[in-house]
C-alpha cells in the first residue's frame, strides 16, 4: 500500500512536468537569455578566439560532459551557466572580431533576432500548403537575390543549407540532361544502352565539392578533371579546352563545367564568358560556384562580377558567407528550374493531399523532404540592412583588405601571395633577407605562425597551399572587425613573426 502511494505521488509529480514550461517561467527564462545573449554581444572582446591549447585540447570539452543522458529534468538556470562554464571555453569564436579566418562570415543583431523569431514557429517548409507564408516568402526572398545580382528572370531558385548540396543538385540536373531517364534507370544500364562514363571539369583551385558531388551522384571522384589555372588563379581555358577533347577522343562524355567566382584560397574568378562559349559549343552544362564571390556582383562598379552568368544553366550564392545571413542559408538558381523539379519530384502517399495547388512545394526541388524556415531570417536581415547597408559592407570588407595588402607590401618580410581579390588577402612570411627567402632548404615558417598565432586567442587566421606552398590568409566580413582590430592582427603577425 505504501508503495502504491509512493508510485502515484511520483506519477503526480511527473504529470505536473509533461508538456511545457509554464508561461510564466518562460517568459523570464526568455529575459534571462536575452540579457544572456545581449551580454555575449557586448563582451565579445573579452574571450579567446579560440580555446586555450593547453587547457582545452583534444577531448577536453567532452571529458568535461557527462558520458550518462540526463534521468531527470533540470532548470535552464543551469543549462545555461553549463553552456558559459563548458562550451563556451572549448568554442571558436567565429564572431568575434578577431576571427579572420575563412571567409569570415559574420554574426549580425539582425541575424540573431531572425534566427530567434524562427525558432517559436518551427514550420516544416516542405510543401505550399504545410506553410504557405515560408513557401511564399522563400520565393519572394529567391527573387530579391537575383534583383540584387542582376541575374535574368529565367532563374529560378531554392534555398538549401549549403553550396555543397546545392551542387550536387544541379550536377544532377546536368547528369539527367547528358543521359535523360538516369534518375529511372541508374547509370548502370544492359547493352546496348550502356552508358559512357561522365566527366566534369573545374580549377584546381576549385572548392572539393565538386568531387563530392561526384562521389553523390555515382559518376566518380576520379571524373572530376582537374583544369590548372594560370598565374592568377583562373582555369585556363585553353588547357580546359584540350582536356574536353582529350576526353571526347578516350570515349569519355564530358557532362558539365563548374566555373568558380570566389575562389576558396584566394577568391579569384574564373574567366566565366569563355568558359561558357566552350559550355554552349561542347552542349555541357555551366554551373558557377559563386558560394563567395557571388554576392560581390551586388556591388555597382562590379559588374564584371557576373560577367557571363547569362549563359549559365546554374549558379550557387551563399549569403551565409557574403550577405549576412546567419549559416545556414545557400541558394541554387537553375535557369528553368523546372529541370530541377522534374529530376526531383516525388510525391509520397502520405503528402498527396497536400501538393494539389499549383504553389510551389520546396520538397520537389531537392532530396530534402522536411525544410527548415530559412527565409525567414534572410527576410529579417536584409530589411533590417537594406541594399545600401549590404553594399556598404562590402565595401569596407574590400577597403580592409586592400589597407593590409599595402602594409603587407610596405614591410619586406613579407609578400602577397596572390593578387587581392574581394575581402581576400592571401600573404607569406619570406624572412629577412635574400638567402632565407630563396633557401628551399628551410621549413616554411608560416603554418607554424598560422599554429601559434591561433593558439594565443588573439587573433585567428587560415592557412592554405598555393602552387605547393603554404600561406596565410585572413578572409573579411565580420561586421564587427574595425580597423583597430585589424590593425592589432598585423602587430600580432608581424610580432609573432619575430620584428627585424
Ligand atoms: N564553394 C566555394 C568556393 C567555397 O569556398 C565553399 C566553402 O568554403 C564551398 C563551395 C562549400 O560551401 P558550403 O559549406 O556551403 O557547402
Amino acid at each position: 500500500m505504501e508503495n502504491r502511494e509512493r508510485e502515484n505521488h511520483r506519477d503526480q509529480k511527473s504529470s505536473e512536468s509533461l508538456g511545457d514550461t509554464p508561461p510564466e517561467e518562460f517568459r523570464r527564462q526568455l529575459h534571462e537569455l536575452a540579457d544572456w545573449i545581449a551580454d555575449f554581444r557586448e563582451n565579445i572582446e573579452s574571450l579567446r578566439v579560440a580555446p586555450d591549447p593547453a587547457v582545452a585540447g583534444l577531448g577536453a570539452v567532452r571529458a568535461r560532459l557527462p558520458a550518462q543522458p540526463p534521468e531527470d529534468r533540470e532548470p535552464f538556470e543551469k543549462i545555461l551557466s553549463d553552456v558559459d562554464r563548458l562550451i563556451i571555453p572549448g568554442m571558436v569564436h567565429w564572431s568575434h572580431p578577431m576571427f579572420l579566418g575563412y571567409f569570415g562570415w559574420t554574426t549580425t543583431s539582425p541575424g540573431i533576432l531572425g534566427e530567434i523569431i524562427t525558432a517559436p514557429l518551427n514550420v516544416n517548409a516542405m510543401t505550399w500548403r504545410t506553410c504557405p507564408a515560408a513557401t511564399e516568402l522563400e520565393t519572394v526572398v529567391i527573387d530579391w537575390l537575383r534583383q540584387w545580382l542582376g541575374l535574368p528572370d529565367e532563374f529560378g531558385g531554392v534555398v538549401y543549407d549549403t553550396a555543397s548540396v546545392g551542387i550536387m543538385h544541379a550536377l544532377a540536373v546536368a547528369r539527367e540532361q547528358a543521359a535523360p531517364s538516369t534518375r529511372k534507370l541508374g547509370l548502370i544500364r544492359q547493352p546496348p544502352d550502356n552508358l559512357p562514363r561522365f566527366r566534369i571539369y573545374t580549377s584546381d583551385q576549385a572548392h572539393s565539392a565538386a568531387e563530392k558531388a561526384a562521389i553523390t551522384l555515382g559518376i566518380g571522384e576520379k571524373n572530376v578533371v582537374r583544369v590548372s589555372s594560370d598565374d592568377e588563379f583562373r582555369m585556363d581555358v585553353n588547357l580546359l579546352g584540350k582536356a574536353i577533347a582529350r576526353d571526347r577522343q578516350e570515349g569519355f562524355q564530358p557532362i558539365a563545367v563548374v566555373a568558380t567566382v570566389g575562389t576558396t584560397s584566394t577568391a579569384s574568378v574564373d574567366p566565366i564568358p569563355q568558359i561558357a562559349k566552350i559550355c554552349r559549343a561542347e552542349k555541357m552544362w555551366l554551373h558557377i560556384d559563386g558560394a563567395y564571390g557571388g554576392g560581390f556582383a551586388m556591388l555597382p562598379g562590379y559588374e564584371w562580377v557576373r560577367k557571363g552568368w547569362e549563359m549559365a544553366d546554374s549558379i550557387v550564392i551563399n549569403p551565409h558567407k557574403t550577405l549576412f545571413v546567419p549559416l545556414d542559408f545557400s541558394v541554387l538558381y537553375v535557369r528553368d528550374l523546372e529541370r530541377l523539379r522534374r529530376v526531383f519530384t516525388l510525391v509520397p502517399e502520405v503528402l498527396q493531399g497536400d501538393t494539389i495547388e499549383g504553389e510551389k512545394n520546396y520538397m520537389d526541388y531537392g532530396i530534402q523532404l522536411g525544410r527548415r524556415f530559412r527565409a525567414l531570417k534572410a527576410w529579417v536581415i536584409w530589411r533590417s540592412l537594406g541594399r545600401q547597408g549590404i553594399v556598404a559592407r562590402l565595401r569596407e570588407q574590400m577597403r580592409l583588405a586592400s589597407l593590409l595588402a599595402n602594409w603587407i607590401k610596405s614591410d619586406n618580410r613579407f609578400e602577397l601571395a596572390a593578387p587581392v581579390s574581394m575581402g581576400v588577402v592571401c600573404f607569406r612570411f619570406v624572412g629577412n633577407d635574400e638567402s632565407s627567402r630563396r633557401s628551399e632548404a628551410k621549413a616554411d615558417p608560416n603554418a607554424q605562425l598560422v599554429e601559434r598565432i591561433n593558439a594565443s586567442g588573439r587573433a585567428y587566421l587560415t592557412q592554405t597551399k598555393l602552387r605547393g606552398r603554404t600561406v596565410m590568409r585572413i578572409g573579411f566580413g565580420n561586421v564587427l572587425t574595425t580597423e583597430e582590430h585589424l590593425r592589432k592582427a598585423w602587430e600580432l603577425i608581424r610580432e609573432t613573426a619575430g620584428e627585424p
